[in-house]
């Protein structure tokens, strides 16, 4: 499957290298609408208009639907097939409004949508216009720092291509809901994720209480979150793997190295609040990530070792293992950053061309990343003597 799958993007690359010389108004096959009929894993019969990312030899497709989404579709699962001469086209904001307010109330969900649109984002709330605002000048701040950021590191990114979505429910009660319903109940464990498969992000409203009236003024809303210092983090959290995949720093469904993925999320999870200047807090220091890596590097039990947290994604799913695989890749991160910075966005090229749909042997991801940063014994011991004064 994997050797197909490469060979089939080797294709699809070759076709697209060629048609790169053909006037520009032709239709590439990344760039044509397709509408694909299908049953999904839900046994839920689904019409999506659609660009057709991947196709194997056996007829699955990998598609991108107009609102970013994408879907996995297996021969047996696909029922018809239309190609188009359409050009494919993302959805406008207010379209891609439309529907996630209509998927909310398809949920079962009655309370009221609102929408609030800003440059990048689209965002469908039901815990009311202020909140949903207020989320938006948040993420609006962090996308262009964090565009700002790697211009600066000497990594151009994109503009996100899609509108970015995100759901805001009024309550954790609504949100356990919609997790639950929607995608897996283990995502409603926590206080907010990213989907890459919807490529959405789903938060609740900080400041709701049982007990307390929703916040009516942003500097309401700003001293409420103030007492809520890990739950804004795990917003601004999601929020940036949301950019980091929209902008070309990582692709969906890409063998992306989790302790890259999550690296990157922890080092801008740190927010800023003050809305009157830019984003300050990038590159400071993570102390409650910092505070786990110290306790799990002293835990024989819990603590990985470079090579095996390079190597495969395992440990982020062991019970023992995950919290320090979270604390050892910020530290990691961390440390590449600060001392290795031009290396760090060599590894990021190598990264950025990883194909769809392919995983990698731990020895090529061990390989890759030894030809960046050097071996990894070496490096490890170098890594916990500086993270020992910092
Ligand atoms: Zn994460």
């Amino acid at each position: 499957m994997r050797v197909i799958l490469l060979i089939v993007w080797l294709l699809a690359f070759a076709t697209s290298f060629v048609r790169a010389e053909e006037p520009p108004r032709e239709l590439t096959p990344e760039r044509r609408l397709h509408r694909v009929t299908f049953t999904d894993v839900k046994s839920v019969t689904r019409s999506v208009e659609a660009r057709v990312l991947l196709e194997a030899q056996d007829g699955g497709l990998l598609l991108e639907a107009r609102d970013g989404r994408l879907w996995n579709v297996t021969p047996k699962q696909r029922q018809q097939h239309e190609t188009t001469d359409e050009l494919f086209r993302p959805l406008k904001a207010e379209e891609l409004g439309e529907q996630l307010s209509r998927e909310v109330a398809e949920l079962g969900i009655t309370t009221p949508t609102q929408i609030v649109v800003t440059k990048h984002y689209v965002i469908c709330s039901t815990a009311g216009r202020k909140y949903a605002e207020w989320c938006g000048s948040l993420f609006e701040r962090l996308h262009d720092a964090f565009q700002a950021y790697w211009k600066a590191a000497g990594l151009e990114l994109r503009e996100p291509e899609f509108p970015l979505p995100a759901i805001v429910l009024k309550d954790h009660a609504q949100f356990t809901e919609f997790a639950t319903k929607h995608d897996r109940p283990d995502a409603a464990q926590s206080p907010g994720y990213f989907s890459e498969p919807t490529n959405r992000i789903i938060l609740f409203d900080l400041t709701a209480g049982p007990n307390s009236a929703p916040a009516q003024t942003a500097s309401d809303i700003q001293r409420k979150i103030a007492a809520s210092p890990f739950n804004v983090a795990t917003t601004v959290h999601e929020a940036t793997h949301q950019i980091a995949f929209n902008s070309g720093l990582h692709t969906r469904y890409a063998d992306n190295p989790r302790w890259l993925t999550e690296g990157m999320a922890m080092f801008f999870e740190v927010p800023d609040l003050d809305s009157r200047s830019g984003w300050k807090t990038i590159g400071r220091v993570n102390a409650p990530r910092r505070k786990e890596f110290r306790e799990t590097f002293r835990s024989p039990r819990e603590s990985i070792s470079l090579a095996e947290l390079i190597r495969a994604d395992d440990s982020f799913l062991q019970p023992n293992k995950a919290r320090a695989a979270y604390a050892e890749s910020w530290a990691l991160t961390y440390f590449l950053l600060k001392t290795r910075s031009d290396d760090v966005v060599l590894y990021l090229k190598t990264i950025q061309l990883k194909p769809r749909l392919i995983a990698d042997l731990p020895d090529v991801r061990l390989r890759e990343f030894e030809a960046a940063f050097g071996e990894t014994e070496i490096l490890e011991r170098e890594w916990k003597k500086w993270m020992a004064t910092h």
